[in-house]
């Protein structure tokens, strides 16, 4: 027979997610309590100068690929101007951005305007007209209790899909397919799911704010069963955990660039232990 008390303190009943996108799936394996704060409490903070210059930057790519998927301005004065427009229009919109100063705002859009002329002029920009750009996908897949989705990049005309970094440093190849091996592998997912056919391979293009930009391409083969059931099991313990409400701290590197320190260290919210 269960007690009033405990009547008291039932759990609601826990509703699944519509969807698991790979980039909520690797915030909540990288940190569920980040997760929590970002993504479910949506705790407002300021957005770091490299987010916002990384969304910036995807606004100027983005109608790039569009330009040329349509057939219309692809002109580099037409990215530089997005560009611009993008920067002020999410400082206004998305900010504040904890810029440091006056100078570092400035470099931020000079570095900007620098990798995205540097994308152009580099071999990696489509020639050809892409299949498709910013394109929503989802897929139920066997062992996910919601379907999976996500928005690609790009895919090229031969089916790659490409996801775009911005980065600060040159990133080591390895390293980073296997960082961003869920994205990656959830994409190819999600093309095999709408079009049948498994991607050549999967790719991520880097633009790096060097002094002299570099942009650098990482190409991974696709993914094989084995691959694919492991990000399936990452994205079903991300579900699980979402739906259970399992949310706790995950210190490591990624808490030196946390804005929820402060909040992170009140945890949990009422403590268990006594003095
Ligand atoms: S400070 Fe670290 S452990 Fe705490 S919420 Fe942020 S990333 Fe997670």
């Amino acid at each position: 027979m269960i007690a009033p008390t405990q009547q008291a303190v039932a759990p609601a009943p826990r509703t699944l997610p519509d969807h698991i996108s790979p980039s909520a799936a690797k915030s909540y394996l990288s940190c569920s309590l980040k997760f929590f704060f970002e993504r479910v409490l949506r705790l407002p903070a300021p957005v770091s100068p490299s987010l916002h210059l990384g969304k910036a930057i995807h606004a100027g790519l983005q109608a790039f690929h569009l330009a040329r998927w349509r057939g219309g301005n692809d002109s580099p004065e037409m990215l530089a101007s997005v560009f611009e427009v993008e920067f002020r229009r999410l400082e206004k919109e998305e900010g504040p951005v904890s810029w440091k100063d006056d100078k570092a705002r400035t470099k931020a859009r000079e570095d900007g305007l620098r990798v995205l002329a540097a994308y152009l002029d580099s071999g990696e920009a489509p020639t050809e007209r892409p299949k498709a750009v910013e394109v929503p996908l989802d897929q139920k897949l066997d062992g996910l209790p919601v379907p999976l989705g996500g928005v690609i990049d790009l895919v090229t005309h031969d089916g790659v899909p490409v996801d775009f970094k911005s980065a600060a440093a040159r990133p080591d190849p390895k390293q980073a397919a296997f960082d961003h091996e869920i994205q990656l592998v959830s994409y190819q997912l999600l093309v095999e799911g709408a079009t049948g056919e498994t991607p050549p391979s999967l790719d991520l293009v880097f633009l790096v704010k060097t002094k002299t930009p570099q942009v650098i391409k990482v190409s991974s083969p696709p993914a094989d069963r084995q691959r694919k059931d492991r990000v399936v099991r990452m994205l079903e313990t991300a579900v699980e955990g979402i739906v259970e409400e399992r949310f706790f701290p995950q210190p490591g590197m990624h808490c030196s660039w946390c804005q929820f320190r402060k909040d992170c260290a009140a945890w949990p919210p009422s403590s268990r232990t006594s003095a």
